[in-house]
């Protein structure tokens, strides 16, 4: 030790590293002079920072030379390129070069005005450990005052938060794979209603532009939003809006999305409000589920079930008449209108037994009950059997088209079934049909069995859905003709056999039904 660092050891008490450096430091080379020139409030400051575990740094006089403490030294990294020990009696923009810029008019503002300043989470890069490293700072500049209180340096008390940062930034960044990859919408508004996030799904379920979302907010006019009754929605009672309002969660609250020009969509949403620490709230998350399709079942439902009700109430109450008139005749059996009557009573009873069996028919098929047996059997006698009613019936002529020795094996009870409704559907479809033609010819592995009529033909949007449960394209409200399932169990029936079945229809000029049944004996 030499005798100005024994002497340094008078003013400089702290123990470490840091200590070790000031005592043995030449400050006669700088603008502050050797340790015991030092104006009191400089050594009482220094002494403080060398005794504290929190890191420290100081700025002393115009030309800014730096002292700093053992804690400090982690921020200052390590190396043969750490600013460490050069940094100690530095100047500050020798030391700072590379941030001088951001700091320096700070550090003026504290010297000439007085007051402290103090920043949270800044990014100020900074170059250690040999590299320009993205720092984090909570930092507080503190003036060191003199006589008369003016500053003459300048305590800075500061922890790094990078690592806390990047934690968050990987938190938020894991949150947003997953908001993104979700097969729900989300959105995310602040407190007024401003959308600051929407995932891809939101996008696709409520908007194919997603740069138009940035734009909004929850209730901008622009999203049509309606109730399911078709009423406006007010602002106040979207969900979002309605979770920020009352701090608590809004769940499954059904609206829908009228655009011009384009059908009602129908969503559920369950919404939260975002609620910060102190507990105020900063914003609410929506997610949006598409439920279109779910609210048309229902609908198709409801409107099946009125269907089916008056399916079934025709022939009943045409039961109920034949019962009234043959109850009046019980006492006079020679009258003429008995056996009449008793042939409605039995002819309503079979349409009812009908209705019955294909509302049972589809629950079965819905339940994946449908059990087969197959047979080979001549395709020609099954053309022949399932229209000999209609031939019987002498309305229309039945012109069948068939290689007398082509086979199938096939459940032909079944197959029976669906013929017959594809031709009770173009007797019924297309009462002006003169001729309807069936026709079975093989094609390569398969046999497509087809019904032809010449009646008004399908519109083609309806085709679509024409195989569907409960789907009926004619509905009218006042003329029903039958549940809208016989297509539906037809498609049931051929699907089950590995098959196909499809319509090619012309308005105006007829509809063709066919259905592929496979070759193959499995
Ligand atoms: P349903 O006859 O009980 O309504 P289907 O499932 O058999 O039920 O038929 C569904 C709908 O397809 C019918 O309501 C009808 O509008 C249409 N359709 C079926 N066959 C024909 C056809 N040959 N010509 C025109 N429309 C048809």
């Amino acid at each position: 030790m030499d005798n100005e660092t024994a002497e340094a050891a008078n003013y400089i008490y702290g123990k470490g590293e840091m200590s070790n450096l000031i005592r043995s430091f030449d400050w006669s080379s700088t603008m502050l002079g050797p340790i015991n020139t030092w104006p009191a409030n400089l050594l009482t400051s220094v002494n403080l920072l060398l005794d504290s575990s929190f890191p420290m740094f100081i700025w002393w006089g115009k030309d800014k030379i730096q002292f700093y403490n053992n804690a400090y030294l982690k921020i200052l990294g390590t190396g043969v390129n750490s600013k460490h020990p050069k940094a100690l009696g530095q100047k500050g923009e020798d030391t700072w070069q590379e941030i001088w810029p951001i700091i320096s008019p700070m550090i003026e503002g504290v010297l000439t005005t007085g007051n402290s300043v103090y920043l949270e989470d800044q990014l100020i890069p900074i170059y250690r450990n040999g590299k320009l490293d993205d720092v984090y700072w909570t930092f507080s500049y503190n003036p060191i005052r003199g006589v008369q209180g003016v500053p003459e340096g300048i305590l800075v008390v500061c922890t790094e938060t990078t690592r806390t940062n990047q934690l968050l930034q990987q938190n938020e960044q894991q949150l947003k794979r997953v908001m993104d990859h979700m097969a729900e919408g989300v959105g995310i508004t602040d407190t007024s209603g401003q959308i600051i996030y929407s995932n891809p799904m939101a996008h696709q379920i409520l908007d194919t532009n997603s740069e138009r979302f940035p734009e909004r907010t929850s209730n901008s006019p622009e999203w049509y939003n309606i109730h399911l009754d078709g009423t406006p929605m007010a602002d106040s009672e979207h969900p979002t809006m309605v979770a920020m309002a009352t701090k608590k969660p809004v769940f499954n609250y059904e609206l829908a999305i009228e655009r011009p020009g384009s059908r009602r969509m129908y969503l559920t949403m369950n919404a939260a409000p975002i609620i910060d620490i102190e507990g105020n709230v900063t914003g609410a998350v929506g997610l949006f589920t598409d439920i279109t399709e779910k609210k048309e079942l229902e609908r198709r439902k409801d409107d099946f079930i009125s269907v089916a009700s008056h399916e079934l109430k025709t022939p009943i109450t045409s039961l109920k008449m034949a019962l009234q008139i043959l109850e009046r005749l019980k006492n006079t059996p020679t009258s003429a209108a008995l056996p009449k009557m008793i042939d409605q009573a039995g002819r309503s009873v079979d349409k009812v037994i009908s209705l019955i069996d294909s509302l049972l028919n589809a629950t079965r098929m819905n339940e994946g009950q449908l059990q087969l047996q197959k047979k080979t059997f001549a395709v020609i006698d099954l053309l022949r059997t399932s229209s000999s009613h209609i031939v019987a019936n002498g309305k229309h002529e039945v012109h069948i088209e068939c290689d007398e020795s082509l086979q199938l094996h096939a459940d032909e009870h079944r197959i029976e079934q669906v013929l017959i409704n594809l031709l009770n559907n173009a007797v019924k479809y297309a009462p002006d049909s003169p001729i309807i033609y069936l026709k079975a010819e093989q094609q390569s592995e398969f046999v497509r069995i087809s019904v032809r009529d010449t009646g008004p033909g399908i519109p083609a949007e309806k085709i679509l859905h024409l195989f569907d449960r409960h789907y009926r394209a004619d509905f009218s409200g006042t003329q029903y003709s039958g549940l809208g399932l016989g297509l539906y169990i037809s498609a049931e029936i051929i699907k089950r056999h590995g098959g196909k079945i499809g319509v090619h229809s012309d308005l105006g000029k007829g509809s063709t039904f066919w259905c592929d049944l496979p070759l193959s004996v499995n």
